[in-house]
């Protein structure tokens, strides 16, 4: 259920942020850029042989202007929090310097396992520098260079070896959903009042990482996990108020959740953090219900709901299928349509149309609005397919994907939102090329 994990450490400059970048651009993306979603160094999701893996380069962590040491001690100790390996990187070009030595020492008091990079070795004469290495006391170094790329598969070898094993799927289909917000906008509220609403089966039951105790509850016929990100033990206080650090965590739950209760505070609006999380959720094809919590702090008239309901729209264009529901924590207001709204969205991620319906509703959108011409040549559209759930994916086989722009892709979503329950979970409309 949970992806293993790889945490990039070293201190400033040695190549983490270039490092991730070449592990995370190797996925194959089949994802298409949002407009208006804000995208960091940070966290990203990587393949290496057919197993998927999170890969987090902690250098994203910044501590707004804390001195080196405390910046360095910080960024190990997420690290070692969340990683299941972790990537040590230093540079060749310095040999090995006091932070270097500073990192070690957090590192050894890990209990977790450790591969050492030698970055920037760009060419023969500087494998030579590799060995010095061996003084930090995690074994072998190996070479790299991140601006070639050369040895990563060895890297990445290493760190697989240290993975977990594969767990076998859990037989439990139960649906899982987390609550994802901002410090106080009430999610540890919502999560009492959900559970204090519906039958626990299991309650306070560790999960299977560090992240979220889950807890089991069912309504409405149906089993639901809850993956509580609130109830967190606290940690140390630099990182607990860094904001890079709650996205994060945010992330992580995302990854484990098939529906993601975007939490809004009805007193605060929406932030520029609230985006970015809900942008990651939306291109990692999770479902979304957006739900406004203390809903009774409000004075409301006739219009409130509505303009609370325009703004949410505007700032989040591209969550155009996310159900929105006021809610209060404190009154219970609303609280019982949430499993409904939550299990409707999982089932509408899971929907599979069968190919003839789906060229009935492609033949009947091309008639309504014929595809566009671009510089002279017409986008042929052939033949439509759903390929994946969670979220649906269809691939359509056209003459050339380049003519497939953004808004004839957006037409033909709409078409199937029109016509099939796809209310709550993005839709992925890829372009192929007839052979
Ligand atoms: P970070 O601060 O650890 O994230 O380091 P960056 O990834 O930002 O890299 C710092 C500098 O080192 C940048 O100018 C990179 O282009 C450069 N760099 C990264 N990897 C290599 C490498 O393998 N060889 C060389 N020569 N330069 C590199
Ligand atoms: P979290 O940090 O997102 O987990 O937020 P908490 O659940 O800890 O709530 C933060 C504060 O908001 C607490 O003082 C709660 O009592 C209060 N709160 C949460 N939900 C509501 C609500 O629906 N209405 C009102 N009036 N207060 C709420």
């Amino acid at each position: 259920m949970s992806l293993p994990t790889l945490a990039i450490v070293g201190r400033p400059n040695v190549g983490k942020s270039t490092i991730f970048n070449r592990i995370v651009g190797t996925r194959q993306a089949i994802v298409e850029d949002t407009p208006g979603v804000t995208r960091d160094r940070l966290y990203g999701r990587a393949t290496w042989l057919a197993r998927e893996f999170a890969v987090i380069d902690t250098g994203g962590i910044d501590i707004g202007d804390a001195p080196l040491v405390t910046q360095i001690t910080e960024q190990a100790e997420v690290a070692i929090q969340e990683a299941d390996v972790i990537l040590f990187i230093v540079n060749v070009e310095n040999g090995v310097t006091d932070a270097d030595e500073r990192v070690a020492q957090i590192l050894y008091r890990a209990d977790k396992p450790v591969v050492l990079a030698v970055n920037k070795v760009d060419n023969a004469e500087r494998r030579n520098d590799v060995f010095d290495y061996y003084s930090l006391g995690f074994g072998e170094p190996l070479p790299l260079s991140g601006t070639h790329g050369i040895g990563l598969g060895d890297v990445l070898d290493a760190v697989f070896a240290n993975f977990p094993e594969e767990e076998d799927n859990e037989d439990d289909d139960s649906i899982k959903f987390s609550l994802i917000g901002r410090p106080n906008v009430g999610k540890s509220s919502l999560v009492n009042a959900i559970l204090g609403e519906n039958r626990v089966i299991v309650s306070d039951m560790e999960g299977t990482t560090r992240d979220a105790i889950d807890t089991k509850f069912s309504a409405n016929d149906a089993d639901f996990t809850m993956i509580d990100t609130a109830g967190l033990r606290k940690r140390g206080k630099v990182y607990e108020a860094t904001e890079k650090y709650s996205v994060l965590r945010a992330m992580r739950a995302i990854d484990r959740s098939d529906v993601v209760l975007m939490v809004l505070n009805a007193e605060e609006g929406i932030r520029e953090q609230d985006k970015r999380v809900a942008g990651y959720a939306h291109e990692a094809g999770r479902a979304i219900i957006i739900v406004v919590n203390k809903w009774d702090t409000i004075e409301k008239d006739n219009h409130t709901m509505a303009d609370f309901e325009n703004l949410i729209r505007s700032e989040f264009q591209y969550l155009d299928y996310a159900p929105i529901v006021f809610v209060s924590a404190k009154t219970h207001q609303r609280l019982t349509n949430l499993p409904a709204l939550i299990l409707q969205a999982a089932e509408n991620q899971s929907r599979r149309i069968q190919s003839s319906v789906l060229n009935d509703v492609l033949n009947e959108a091309l008639l309504v609005t014929p595809t566009p011409t671009v510089n002279g040549k017409r986008l042929r559209i052939y033949y439509m397919t759903q390929v994946a759930i969670k979220p649906p994916t269809f691939v359509v086989f056209v003459n050339d994907p380049d003519l497939l722009h953004f808004s004839y892709q957006r037409f033909l979503i709409n078409q199937l939102r029109d016509t099939f329950d796809f209310t709550g979970t993005p839709i992925h409309l890829i372009a192929r090329s007839r052979q």
